[in-house]
Parts: C-alpha cells; sequence; structure tokens
C-alpha cells in the first residue's frame, strides 16, 4: 500500500499525464482546423509548444513564412529576438510555452481579421491556456492584446501593462518584429523586459 503522501505524488503525476495527452491531441485538432479561411492558404497550422506548467506563457501574433513551411512557432527572425528576450529573462525556449492568436499563416502576413482572432480564440487559445496553466501570460502586440481585450490597442499606452483577466495574469508588450524594426518599440520592450522579470521573480 502506498503512503499518503506518496499518493499524492502518483495523482499529480497520472493528472499531469492526462493534460499532456490532451493538449497534444488539442494540437493533433488545430493541425486540422478548417474554422476560417487561413486553413485554404496555410501549408502547416501552428499550435505552439512548450511544456506544461511553464512559468511564461508567449502568445505572438500569427506564423509566418518560416513557421508554416516548419509547423513550428517563431522559428524566424522574429525568433530569433524572442530567444534573446528569453535569454535576458534567464530563461530558454525549452522552459516557456510559445504559441499565436491565430495558428495559420495569413496570406501574405496580412494581420489576423477579428473573426479570425474570435474563432481561433475560442478554439484553441482558451483551451491552450487552461491546459499549460502558465502563471504569467505575455501578449505579444497589438493582435494578441485585441483578441483579449477587444478595442485598438495604443501599443504606446498599453506596454508594459499588467492585468488579471478571467482568474489569469497577462503582461502587455510590443511584438518582437516591431521591436526589432521601430527603435521606440524596442526601448519599449526594453524596459518592459525588467518589469516582466520582476513579476516573474515575484511568481516563482
Ligand atoms: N512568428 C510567429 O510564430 N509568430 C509571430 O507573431 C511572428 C513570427
Amino acid at each position: 500500500m502506498f503512503r499518503p503522501a506518496m499518493r499524492r505524488i502518483l495523482q499529480a503525476e497520472d493528472l499531469m499525464q492526462s493534460r499532456r495527452a490532451t493538449l497534444d491531441a488539442l494540437h493533433r485538432r488545430i493541425r486540422r482546423c478548417r474554422a476560417c479561411r487561413l486553413c485554404e492558404s496555410r501549408t502547416r497550422a501552428v499550435p505552439g509548444e512548450g511544456p506544461l506548467s511553464a512559468p511564461v506563457m508567449f502568445v505572438g501574433e500569427a506564423p509566418g513564412a518560416a513557421e508554416d513551411a516548419e509547423g513550428r512557432p517563431f522559428v524566424g527572425r522574429a525568433g530569433t529576438f524572442l530567444d534573446r528576450m528569453l535569454s535576458r529573462l534567464g530563461l530558454t525556449r525549452a522552459t516557456v510555452f510559445v504559441t499565436n492568436s491565430v495558428k495559420c499563416r495569413p496570406p501574405s502576413n496580412r494581420a489576423p481579421r477579428d473573426d479570425e482572432l474570435a474563432v481561433c480564440r475560442e478554439r484553441w487559445l482558451d483551451r491552450q491556456i487552461d491546459l499549460v496553466a502558465s502563471p504569467v501570460i505575455v501578449l505579444l502586440g497589438a493582435a494578441a492584446i485585441k483578441q483579449r481585450f477587444g478595442g485598438t490597442p495604443q501599443l504606446s499606452m498599453l506596454h508594459g501593462d499588467v492585468r488579471t483577466h478571467e482568474g489569469r495574469r497577462y503582461f502587455l508588450t510590443c511584438h518582437p518584429a516591431s521591436a526589432m524594426r521601430f527603435p521606440a518599440a524596442g526601448k519599449a520592450m526594453d524596459a518592459d523586459l525588467e518589469i516582466l522579470k520582476t513579476l516573474l521573480q515575484a511568481k516563482a
């Protein structure tokens, strides 16, 4: 017979395995998704990746050409920038969960439309957020912020904000691609990383 402490550990492991299986099944369904027009032009849907209970989940905008070809998030230039961000936070790709607001590449990398953001959130992203259960979710850029909170986000006003919404904690910042391209966004991102570092340390 197992002692109560050992039984609790085994139960926690069972729970973890069943969450992983549920997440893997969700990702298989995402790869077959035909819920909006983006499925017509994609090569591969990109569900996202990372461990369960990652201390932080990053939500970008949408797969680009490199991600569409590989089926993995942030593998192009923006991914190199994301990796640099992670290293400044003392994190690596293997320890965080990375996904996007929409799981399929919009044609010519246009911004995702409102109906695409809505359907992808309802069907997939909200489920991922519940299953991964990261204490902090970082919304990278206007599309991810709009998908969560609506409106027309003004990044210059909103970046660096921490918001609690439906029991989850969100951190709002710029998209890595704009931080690479625009000096003001790069500066904002620098300041935001310091805030995020403090937030993650407080949660550890
Ligand atoms: N790659 C992604 O996966 N998402 C983005 O938002 C940008 C590049």
